[in-house]
């Protein structure tokens, strides 16, 4: 198959395993910048160019689009599968995925274990916004942070409402989310590719910090995950619409909860704390999965 991965830069290590796994199973591997893509948007022939060529036919496209670029990545993505490109992700599964508070709502209405999270615009509402979560201490959360970038604990009452006074005098836009002190400072980042969990580490952060990110310095471990888990995982995987997912979970004294689904999970961190193969594992998905003019959208949505 001819496969491209959308990615801006071949020497990422999630981008180099990629090709290399495609290569060694016979399939012709392309790196494709989504931002040097450009696309001709018409009734007849969706056509994508790159420095002053049109691309060829694609039977397949891995999205590896980096959450600055959302918007133009997924644009880009979007006009593959107009022209019948078979995409890992879909771009409206990745768009969702992406919106953090629309995100957990989707998760909660089906069902799903989440944090207890609030949302507020006014400031008059925080003091109800904040007994609401359960009180302090409580998790404060950029919408738009990434790699932990942005999530704040507030250990009291007074320094919460600190932060979201500061955060709202910003404009900036946040959730407020009940802190689950058990989690002890780790998370759970499953791997999911179709209806199965394929590898899954425990994320420890280091001491003094709660955000359990490798990027804030976390350190990864294999585990094993219990059947609750994994089903958990799976399910909230396929409610975002996502074929391969890193679906971030919580360990509470009330069961598994979701804290986000990362539509582009990075495979470094995963395959070295696992030592498991999981490029080759995405490979051989759309292997399986991918027929051209198969894609379900077709670029709706
Ligand atoms: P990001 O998407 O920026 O990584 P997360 O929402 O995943 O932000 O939060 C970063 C880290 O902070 C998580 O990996 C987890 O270790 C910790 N964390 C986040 N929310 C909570 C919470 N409600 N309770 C306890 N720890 C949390």
């Amino acid at each position: 198959m001819r496969i491209g991965i959308l990615s801006r830069n071949k020497n990422l290590y999630s981008t180099r395993r990629l090709i290399e796994a495609g290569e060694a199973r016979g399939h012709e591997m392309h790196v494709l910048d989504p931002l040097r893509c450009y696309m001709n948007i018409n009734a007849k022939e969706p056509e994508i160019h790159m420095r002053g060529k049109e691309l060829p036919v694609f039977d397949a496209v891995i999205p590896r689009i980096g959450a600055s670029i959302t918007f133009y990545g997924t644009a880009v993505l979007r006009q593959f599968e107009m022209m019948g490109t078979y995409p890992l992700n879909e771009s409206v599964a990745i768009s969702r995925s992406r919106d953090k508070l629309r995100s957990l709502q989707l998760l909660s209405r089906k069902g799903i274990g989440l944090p207890v999270t609030g949302f507020a615009s006014k400031p008059s509402d925080i003091p109800d916004l904040i007994d609401m979560v359960g009180g302090a201490p409580l998790v404060i959360k950029l919408l738009e942070g990434t790699q932990g970038i942005g999530v704040v604990l507030a250990e009291t009452r007074k320094a919460a409402e600190s932060v979201i006074e500061a955060f709202m005098g910003l404009n900036a836009h946040f959730m407020v989310q009940e802190y689950i002190k058990e989690a002890g400072g780790a998370d759970l980042r499953c791997f999911v590719i179709g209806d199965k969990v394929i590898a899954a580490m425990k994320r420890q952060a280091k001491p003094g910090e709660f955000r359990s990110n490798l990027h804030r310095g976390g350190s990864a471990t294999l585990v094993k995950l219990s059947p609750a888990e994994r089903a958990t995982a799976v399910k909230a995987a396929k409610t975002m619409g996502l074929n391969v997912a890193g679906v971030d979970i919580l360990r509470s004294n009330h069961g598994p909860l979701v804290m986000e689904v990362n539509s582009s999970p990075g495979l470094e961190g995963i395959e070295t704390a696992t030592d498991k193969d999981v490029a080759t594992q995405i490979i051989s998905f759309i292997e399986k999965t991918a027929q051209l003019h198969k894609t379900r959208t077709k670029g709706r949505g």
